[in-house]
């Protein structure tokens, strides 16, 4: 019998294959996953509460900008953290944002704490 729930080199999230060659290869990380995901265009890839065990892709493990809703490269993330807040959250609620979306007070104390 055929385990099902092992997708191979399939990203976890968004469906795509991740294997050597794939262009998806580099910085995937081993992930399970059980929450729904959908394609592009909306399409259902895995239900909600659908086991599976791949791979995460780098672009699914980038994260939403909390202030212009684009992508943030991996690493590229500022929290209030990189700031030096001891705040879990920006003043404005944002807790994730681009380098380039700080205040200029925050990009301030963030050039303070990483030089
Ligand atoms: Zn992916
Ligand atoms: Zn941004």
């Amino acid at each position: 019998m055929s385990n099902k729930n092992d997708i191979g080199n399939r990203c976890v999230k968004c469906g795509e294959d991740t294997s050597f060659g794939s262009g998806r290869f580099v910085n995937r990380i081993p992930a399970d996953a059980t929450y729904e995901a959908l394609d592009k265009n909306g399409n259902i890839i895995f239900k909600e509460g659908e086991y599976r065990d791949g791979y995460a892709c780098a672009e699914c493990m980038a994260f939403e900008c909390c202030r212009c809703d684009e992508m943030i490269p991996m690493d590229e993330d500022v929290t209030p953290y990189d700031c030096g807040s001891e705040e879990a959250e920006f003043s404005d609620g944002a807790y994730r944002v681009h380098h380039e979306c700080l205040t200029e007070i925050e990009k301030l104390h963030f050039e303070e704490i990483n030089g």
